[in-house]
């Protein structure tokens, strides 16, 4: 059942991508005052369903495909005009996973492309990706038995028998069930598992980019924080995310000496004159998670979430597959 619907979805991509549907999707955007932003996050071949990265060859069929049909550009580039008849498009990276360095920039280098990529400078500093990646590493690599005693506080864990599917989709649930709140709250549901998480030695953790990786990264691409160690600022107090802004600018502007322009909200979170007050700060782009295209020549932009699970699948949601244009 689950392997026939799989099927159907990759021949339902396949036809979008070979009818017509790609460019008039593309005409719709509209290539004065808008630009599609892609928010993308793992590029990788490890497998891992709770939180599944995009494969490397779809990335590639990606690029390739919005090489030749979009003009795709910087953050930086938006203060220019689009003198062509191609709509814009930027590639926004979060968190500074370590295959970043490793997948993604060999791609982008071979088609002469550059992108945003939003870090954590923490994630930088200890190596350590954020706490709901960590907590998805730990329940692929763990046997059933140790995860029968992992607990969430309010939260009725069952993991047996779940296959793939069922397992990104838990992953999603449980990420979403415990980032919807502040950094204490977070720590108080996950106090018990935390221990069985840190106590057991078998999980292969998600690697982050270095230092020395990200001095090469601000060489070719655009780098902007995505706070100082990935909260949901919605859930924070306005002191917590006033200092937050201050620790990411000062981050910036002791590693590259120049002061940064993009600040990207983790988790898609904030509230209302957070974003405001982030261009007070002196950024110059704040980017937020929705599902529309972003006014080209606002300091506020949204990203569009991008995945997929098969090429098509990825080449479609590159032109704004599911969202109003
Ligand atoms: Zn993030």
């Amino acid at each position: 059942m689950i392997a026939s619907r799989e099927v159907l979805k990759g021949f339902f991509f396949s036809t979008l991508r070979n009818f017509g549907y790609l460019k008039s999707k593309l005409k719709k955007i509209n290539t004065k005052n808008e630009v599609l932003i892609l928010n993308l996050h793992k590029v990788s071949n490890e497998v891992n369903p709770y939180w599944p990265p995009l494969k490397i060859n779809y990335f590639n069929d990606l690029i390739s495909y919005l090489k030749k049909e979009t003009e795709l550009v910087t953050f930086q580039d938006l203060k220019f005009e689009n003198l062509t008849k191609k709509p814009r498009v930027i590639i926004s990276f979060d968190d500074g996973y370590r295959d970043f360095f490793d997948c993604a920039m060999p791609i982008l280098k071979k088609y002469k492309i550059s992108v945003n990529q939003n870090i954590i400078p923490e994630a930088i500093e200890t190596g350590l990706a954020p706490w709901n990646i960590r907590m998805y590493d730990f329940l692929f690599n763990a046997p059933e038995n140790l995860l029968k005693n992992f607990k969430v506080h309010g939260w009725d864990l069952n993991f047996k028998n779940l296959n793939e599917k069922e397992k990104s989709k838990f992953g999603l649930k449980l990420s979403i069930y415990l980032k919807n709140r502040s950094k204490k709250e977070r720590e108080r549901l996950l106090q018990n598992s935390m221990k069985w998480i840190n106590e057991f030695k078998g999980t292969t953790y998600s690697q982050m980019m270095d230092r020395n990786q990200l001095l090469e990264v601000y060489d070719l691409h655009e780098i902007g924080l995505h706070s100082y160690s990935h909260e949901s600022m919605q859930f924070e107090s306005t002191e917590y995310f006033q200092q937050d802004l201050e620790k990411c600018w000062s981050y910036y502007f002791n590693l590259f000496q120049f002061d940064p322009d993009i600040y990207a909200f983790p988790n898609g979170s904030y509230r209302e004159g957070q974003p405001e007050m982030a261009v007070e700060q002196g950024y110059k782009f704040v980017l937020l998670v929705g599902d529309r295209v972003a006014e080209s020549h606002s300091s506020i932009l949204n990203r569009v979430t991008h995945y997929g699970e098969s090429s098509a699948e990825a080449v479609v949601r590159g032109v704004g597959y599911g969202i109003s244009i």
